[in-house]
């Protein structure tokens, strides 16, 4: 029996679909123990609020499976709420935006279905992690290196289709998925791209349809649960080289955007770059966190033929190493060594070899229960604007005595600027602050007209409240969506302020 309900839900709904979802799944499937569902809280909301809990978790290990948990919420009217790892802590964890919601905890789907070391892709489930793809590529012969993101522990899937950053050349994740399976809204599978005719051995190779491209419908939404992602890998360089590059001041950050914009749109530097202050990764050091450090440090990474390197290298270093004050680095390895010669987390990171040091790190503050909310609008990439945002966000910290804590994650037109806050959630008061100062944060920068990327449970009707053209003709066109394809509003009601009819 539930002991949270839904909005608008009787208790005799939940428990039948409860049953029957038992009977689809066999009962060890399906959790509704108090004790247990408390793994799937977000982590990071004040410790004694009941407001994210979940009425139960169930866990299906096939395709079929999804489907019949899916024609049962609709059954029901019951609210599901998707997770692949649920390990997305600074975005509510695995825990639910509508209260009361049945977690679909796709952990138990684990399984890479296929590598493909020629044509460099891979096929994964919806609970593989990091760890899992990474070894999966090992054994099938370590020729092809996935693009990780900085912890380990989650989903290929989730990550991806949240449009997380991992830091190769493959590291704007979204745009490096060929072929995605999907269980839809009313428990029917789509299959998109060349997926649509049974057998193309495209599927996995060629990003486009014959027709529109649905791909981009499943991500940050709320119209499906995909059960099959395929996902290219990079092939193996030669060599690959760590570099990076610290400074002191704006008036050299500003020049070092200016360059590196350069030296990515030029394809010297192919990998997503991250510079920050005030959070270090290390490449010799353990991680370390230091408020008071007003040292920049940026991290990029090259990687090819030895001569391509050498003389990406040589353009590089000219070219960063001109700005005054700043000094630049760079540590070479041959590509097969990189378990042997990567240090640290800044140099695995970029050659895909997944670990959890951050997590270490970011417990360091209020020890184990740590929480921190990251706040990450986007940007165009250019060293005025960034300077701008930057002293913008840090004037925002300043305003509640925080410490502008950093990290901005490059692309060659755009940077995300992603800063954190640390508090512990077992103190209501703080915990209150830091969200309630996220929210002035998401008002403050929409005068400057822009958005978070991606956002918590907490956040996520506010955000999508500065989509403000054309009288929030994005929201609009979301719900006709959303109306369509899940007309009993059950797929992740709420995800990133998209309602069904129901609940709006
Ligand atoms: P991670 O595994 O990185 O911790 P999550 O499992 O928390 O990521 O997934 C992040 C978000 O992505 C979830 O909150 C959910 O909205 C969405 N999501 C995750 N997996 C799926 C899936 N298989 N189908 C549809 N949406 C998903």
């Amino acid at each position: 029996m539930a002991t949270v309900l839904p909005a608008g839900l009787s208790e005799e709904a939940v428990t039948k679909a409860i049953d029957a979802f038992a009977d689809a799944l066999g009962a060890e499937n399906v959790i509704t123990d108090a004790q247990a569902l408390r793994e799937f809280r977000d982590p990071y909301a004040y410790k004694a609020s009941d407001e994210w809990d979940a009425s139960a978790a169930v866990m299906p290990t096939t395709t079929e499976q999804v489907q019949a948990v899916v024609r049962i919420a609709n059954e029901y009217g019951v609210p599901l709420w998707t997770i692949g790892q649920g390990r997305n802590n600074t975005y509510g964890g695995a825990a639910p935006r509508v209260r009361g919601s049945v977690i679909v905890n796709l952990r138990n789907m684990n399984r890479v279905l296929e590598v493909n070391e020629d044509l460099c892709y891979a096929v994964v489930e919806p609970g593989v992690r990091w760890f899992d793809l990474h070894d999966a590529l090992e054994a099938a012969g370590g020729r092809c290196w996935p693009s990780i993101p900085d912890l380990g522990w989650g989903s290929v899937v989730g990550n991806t289709l949240e449009y997380g950053r991992g830091y190769t050349p493959y590291g704007d994740h979204a745009t490096n998925v060929c072929g995605m399976e999907v269980v839809l809204p009313d428990g029917e599978v789509l299959r998109t791209g060349m997926g649509g005719q049974t057998g193309n051995t495209a599927w996995h190779v060629y990003q486009h349809s014959y027709g529109p491209s649905l791909d981009r419908l499943f991500m940050q939404s709320n119209f499906g649960i995909v059960t099959q992602m395929g996902v290219w890998v990079m092939p193996r360089p030669e060599v690959y080289a760590a570099c990076g590059a610290t400074w002191q001041g704006e008036e050299a950050l500003e020049a070092v955007v200016e360059t590196l914009r350069g030296l990515m749109l030029e394809g010297i530097v192919r990998n997503y770059p991250v510079m920050g202050r005030g959070i270090a990764a290390g490449m010799d050091a353990k991680p370390f966190i230091d408020p008071t450090d007003e040292t920049w440090r940026l991290r990029f990474a090259l990687y090819g033929r030895q001569a391509i390197v050498d003389a990406h290298w040589a353009i590089a270093e000219e070219a960063l190493g001109a700005i005054p004050g700043v000094e630049v680095f760079c540590h070479q390895m041959q590509g097969t060594d990189r378990h042997k010669e990567a240090r640290g987390h800044d140099e695995q990171v970029q050659c895909g070899i997944p670990e959890m040091d951050l997590m270490d790190l970011f417990k360091t503050p209020f020890g184990e229960d740590t929480g921190h909310l990251d706040f990450s609008p986007v940007g165009p990439l250019t060293g005025k604007d960034v300077v701008e945002t930057y002293r913008l966000v840090r004037r925002l910290y300043d305003r509640h005595g925080w410490p502008y804590l950093g990290g901005l994650l490059l692309s060659p037109r755009s940077v995300i600027h992603v800063t954190t806050t640390f508090f512990d959630p077992n103190d209501e008061e703080r915990t209150r602050e830091v969200y309630a100062a996220y929210d002035e944060m998401v008002l403050e920068l929409a005068k400057v007209a822009k958005v978070p990327y991606r956002t918590n449970i907490h956040h996520m009707d506010l955000v999508a409240d500065q989509l403000d053209f054309n009288d929030h003709i994005q929201r609009r066109v979301n719900e006709r969506l959303k109306d369509a394809l899940d007309p009993n509003g059950i797929i992740q009601p709420g995800k990133q302020g998209i309602w069904p009819a129901n609940r709006r």
